[in-house]
Order: structure tokens, then sequence, then C-alpha cells
């Protein structure tokens, strides 16, 4: 038996638990909020407090990027946190994320980092119109942004990007190009201790209000290629050992990275029905130093997340190749619930079986699922 120890209680802690059972792999999680040490399952209190944990754990790795950065470091002290701190550190703040693509030569949108009003104007300059603004520190499913798109708007963002900067310590603004991009992919992949990678057939994702709403693996052998040199570039220039995320802009053919995120990801779901191992599992052969297991697709294979819901239709689990994974949380307005995954033997197949759930579901809930399946 081995212990992991998850830094994070939500969901993906939830999938690790469920993936890491087989494998004789013990999770328990930690509670950001309420410092608790948690069952990942039940979120029933554990007796031990963070140190215990640690000391009793063979690894300690983390489902989210925005842990403080003394828990980090208390974790990393102790010689078992997995990935690095560093690559933590990238994937909760822009500017090192920017810095990091640059430096690994991964092509990224132009960019500047803001901290005065006087830098706002300077990446009006370096960046033009329209531009994306994003929080430093903290963003995450689009929150935290602005669109600047006519110079009259100025002084009504930076009000608000003067206050951002205001409330939190070390807090920047990083403005971007707005990338006119066709459509958005993401590549999931494992890297293990030997540095071994195993990476997984590329995702089509649909965002709706920022969020992702639909996942599809998808098989374009150019475009894979280009993604996993780059995949390769990041993970190697940090020493990366676990599951990494990279999400990009497909520019006519051209792959922008738009963000990477050290942990699985929501656009990785699909693996779990879809992939002969899902991203949960080998984040866990990664961290735990064993081979990482194929991430060869089984079937054609989408990912719908269910936002605000609490339940689906009886019909929908009756569906062949549907998936229902809950998370298990108390229903809120927009909040991410769960998800389905659906497979067929091929994407015409797949195409019929999301239009058939789309019919079983409520298009306000929904609103992404009909026309990203028709457009199959
Ligand atoms: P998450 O963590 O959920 O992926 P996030 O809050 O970190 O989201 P981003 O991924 O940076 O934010 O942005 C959210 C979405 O906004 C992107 O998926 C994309 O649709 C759009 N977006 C972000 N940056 C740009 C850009 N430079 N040009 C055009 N669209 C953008
Ligand atoms: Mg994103």
């Amino acid at each position: 038996m081995k212990h992991v120890l998850v830094l994070g209680a939500g969901q993906l802690a939830r999938m690790m638990s469920l993936a890491g059972a087989p494998l004789n792999i013990n999770i328990s999680a930690f509670d950001v909020r309420s410092e608790n040490i948690v069952h990942p399952l039940t979120l029933e209190i554990l007796g031990s407090g963070l140190q215990q944990a640690i000391a009793q754990a063979d690894v300690i790795t983390a489902e989210f990027e925005h842990i403080p950065h003394d828990i980090l470091a208390v974790c990393e002290a102790s010689g078992k946190f997995l990935p690095s701190t560093d690559a933590i550190k990238a994937g909760g703040d822009r500017r090192i994320e920017k810095a990091l693509l640059d430096n690994a030569g991964v092509k990224n949108a132009k960019y500047a980092v803001i901290e005065t009003r006087t830098d706002f104007e300077l990446a009006i300059e370096r960046v033009g119109l329209p531009m994306v603004l994003k929080s430093a520190l903290g963003g995450y499913d689009g929150k935290g942004q602005w669109r600047l798109k006519d110079l009259d708007d100025v002084e009504a963002i930076w009000s608000e990007m003067e206050q951002c900067i205001a409330d939190s310590d070390s807090q920047a603004i990083v403005a971007e190009e707005f990338v006119p991009f066709q459509r958005e992919v993401s590549l999931v992949g494992a890297r293990n201790r030997n540095g071994d990678i195993a990476i997984y057939p590329l995702a089509e994702n649909v965002h709706t209000n920022g969020v992702l709403t639909l996942s599809t693996a998808i098989d374009e052998p150019v475009l894979q290629a280009q993604a996993a040199q780059m995949f390769t570039a990041v993970a190697e220039s940090l020493d990366y050992v676990g599951v990494l995320a990279l999400e990009f802009f497909d520019v006519a053919g051209q792959l922008l990275v738009n963000e990477i995120a050290p942990r699985v990801h929501n656009s990785g779901h699909w693996t779990q029905q879809g992939a002969d191992t899902c991203q949960f599992e080998n984040h866990l052969r990664a961290v735990c130093d064993m081979p990482l297991g194929s991430t060869h697709a089984v079937r054609a294979t989408s990912m719908v997340n269910i936002l605000g819901e609490d339940s689906v239709p009886d019909e929908v689990h009756a569906l062949a190749g549907c998936h229902v994974h809950w998370y298990g949380k108390e229903k809120r307005a927009g909040r991410k619930m769960g998800h389905i995954n659906v497979c067929a033997e091929n994407t015409a197949a797949l195409k019929q079986r999301l239009l058939q759930l789309a019919d079983l579901l409520d298009d306000d809930a929904f609103p992404a699922l009909k026309p990203a399946a028709q457009a199959l």
C-alpha cells in the first residue's frame, strides 16, 4: 500500500482516489481552506494534521496550483512533493508561466506585465488592441479577466485592475494580445521519474462564458506532433513528474500555448472511459515511480461538463456509452458538479449519441452541447 497526500480536496483528488484504489494507492486530501486532512471521497475529517499527514505520506502531490506558498514550502522540505513546487508556482502565476514558455522556446501570445498605470500605457503600445487582461495570480474559469477593445474603456478597466492589484500581495496583471483562434485544444500527458513521457490524444475544447463545457478527443497527427513537441519542451524544462496539461489556441494550424496546468485537467476527464489508462491513474503512476500506462484512445469519446445541476434524467444512465461522474458537491449556480463521458465506436456514432444526450438534457443548462455535436 502506498500513501499519497493530495493538496486540495476537490473533484480531482476524488478521482485520483478512485483511480488509485485498484493499485493499492491510498489517497488523503488536504483541504486548503479549512486546513483539515480529509478523506477525498467522503470529506470526513481524518484525525491527523498536516505535519502528521506529511510524515505518513510516501508521496505528496497537488490537485490545483493556487496553494499558499508556506504550505508548498513545508511539503517541499519533506522531499516528497511532486511535481516540483516551481511547476506549481508556474501554473499559479501567469508571469512565471509566460517566462517559462519563453525560456522553453514554446510559442505563446504576445504579452506585457502591468503593475502601474504607466505599464498599462506601455502594454497598449506593445501588445495592441484588442487585448485580454488577466490577473497574474488566482485566475481560473475565466475569472479575473478583462477584455479591452476600445481605448474609451481604458479608464473603467484601469480602475478595476488597480483595485485587483491592490487587493492582494504581489498581484499584477498580464496583458495579452487577443488571439483570433479558430478553436481551442489541449494536451494532457504524463512524465515519470525516469523521464518517460506518455501523451494522450489532443482534446478539442468548447468554452462557454470562459468555462469548459465540452471536450472531445481528436485524431489529428500533424497537430498532435506539434503539441507533443511543446509538451516535451515544457515538461523537460521543469524536470516535471506527474500529469501536465497544456491549453492551446489553434490559429490556422499553428498552436500557441494559452496556459499550462501542473496537474490533472478537466479536458482530460474523457480518458476515464476513452483511454487505455486514465489521467488520474497515470498521475499516480508517475509520482509513485511506476511505469506509465498506455495513453491509447480506445474509442471515440467526449466529455460534457455538468454545471450548476445536481441531477440528470434517468434516461441518461440508460444510454449506452454514457457514464456520469458526480463530484458529491453542494449545488450552486455555475459550479462544476460533475461530468458525463460519452463514448461510441467512431466519430459519426459519437455525434449521434451526443445529439441523443442533448435531447434528454435541458438546453439552458447545456447550451454548448447540441451545436458542438452538430459540428462534429
Ligand atoms: P481555466 O483555468 O479554467 O482554464 P483561466 O481563468 O485560467 O481558465 P484562460 O484559460 O487564460 O483562463 O482563459 C479562459 C478563456 O478565455 C480561454 O479558454 C479562451 O477562450 C479565452 N482567452 C483567454 N486568453 C485569450 C486570448 N489571449 N485571446 C483570445 N481569447 C482568450
Ligand atoms: Mg484556461
